[in-house]
């Protein structure tokens, strides 16, 4: 069963606000330059959605209301979704922050049936958490998302294994969950734009032409898939802390971003310490102005929770980059590879006493709010930044 939140940000807003009910609402960061995260259902039909520059949005829609995201206010939406859930089958995988997989063989029984569970969950979610969802039941994961996908909004489907192949049979390839825009033009070039065309294609020429991925193709367009849900606190790696930062203006200097990557790093360093984690892997995303999106990232030997070293790595991810020509209107700084880090003093006293600082900071920081004390090369830097939303996952 895939359970997913129908334009979960924004819907928590007009729960909270009942003159933001029926109404054309976008839900972004701060700044003419940020971008919608999620648009009401009022606002679908101009043809804004989740992505797009909130400038061209009011362009498509003069009357938006532009409410700025609280991402606390989701979080904790969320975790009281996922609770709901999890009484269900403890078998629930958190996929993003507003949509997740459940196991439900070992609960149909005691539930009455597939369909029962899904409206009892439905209902449980509307009168509970006042907010609606979509639900697809289906034999696997890409088949309940396309399910939950194909019902919304408030919808439920459910798809048997005696129906798929009539459902794929006219199905666009891109509707299928890890079919983008690029690969379906790829397809399309091919001549493959349903489904069914792309199951008569010969996997060795989706193979040669797409490598390991053409034999996931084969299968996806069969409605084949056997991931198995994998409960989400039984997969620590998948836990990751981001920021991302969309700057005031395109960047084409490297000297201004090293000093944007040095923020990131100190606040994804501070909501570590918060949890109690510290992480292995550092990545580094630089979104140029096209919106074209590079990612990469360096593993280290030692789990980091201090910005100066977390930085350290993400400078030199980002110092061997390449940098297109374009400018750059987004950065990002995201520290995964989790572990739960135990206070313990470091060896050395040149560290020790870098901890210290770190502690004391931390310390007036809590009391007297964020970058209260910080460090002098990130005196009078814009203070946007935001969490990475789409990859959010609990950290408990
Ligand atoms: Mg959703």
């Amino acid at each position: 069963m895939h359970v997913d939140m129908d334009a979960f940000f924004a819907s928590v807003e007009q729960r909270g606000n009942p003159w933001l009910r029926g109404r054309p609402i976008a839900v972004s960061g701060s700044g003419w330059r940020s971008v919608v995260t999620s648009a009401s259902y009022q606002a679908r039909p101009f043809g804004i959605s989740a992505g797009m520059p909130v400038a061209q949005a009011m362009r498509l829609c003069p009357a938006l209301i532009r409410v700025e995201g609280n991402s606390d206010k989701y979080v904790e939406t969320s975790e009281q979704v996922i609770a709901l859930l999890r009484e269900v089958t403890p078998l629930v995988e958190v996929a993003s922050i507003d949509e997740c997989y459940l196991d439900i063989t070992g609960s149909l029984r005691l539930f009455g049936g597939a369909e029962a569970l899904a409206r009892r969950v439905k209902a449980r979610i509307r009168e509970e958490v006042g907010l609606a969802c979509s639900v697809g039941v289906a034999p696997n994961k890409l088949m309940a998302k396309l399910a939950s996908g194909l019902s919304k909004p408030d919808g439920l489907l459910r798809l048997t294994a005696e129906e798929l192949p009539a459902w794929l049979e006219h199905l666009p390839v891109t509707e299928l969950c890890g079919i983008g825009p690029r690969l379906g033009a790829a397809l399309t070039a091919m001549g493959v734009r349903t489904c069914a065309e792309l199951s008569r294609v010969p996997v060795a020429a989706l193979t040669a032409r797409f490598g390991i991925v053409g034999r996931h193709l084969h299968e996806m367009a069969r409605g084949v898939d056997s991931t198995p849900v994998v409960p989400t606190e039984e997969r620590p790696d998948a836990k990751s802390v981001g920021h991302t930062l969309t700057l005031d203006q395109d960047l084409h200097d490297r000297e201004p971003m090293r000093r944007h990557l040095f923020r990131l790093a100190e606040e994804v360093a501070r909501r570590l310490r918060k949890g109690r984690y510290a992480g292995r892997t550092v990545t580094v995303m630089v979104r140029y102005a096209d919106f074209v999106t590079w990612s990469r990232q360096t593993t280290l030997e030692a789990p980091l929770d201090e910005g100066l070293a977390i930085y350290d790595a993400a400078r030199r991810v980002f110092d061997g980059l390449r940098l297109r020509p374009l400018g750059v209107r987004l950065l990002g700084v995201t520290v995964s590879h989790l572990v739960h880090a135990r206070d313990q003093l470091p060896l050395l006293p040149s560290l020790q006493r870098r901890r210290a600082s770190v502690q004391a900071m931390d310390a007036v920081n809590d009391r007297y709010g964020e970058f209260t004390l910080t460090r002098a090369t990130l005196l009078q830097m814009e203070t946007r930044t935001r969490p990475i939303s789409p990859s959010w996952r609990p950290l408990a």
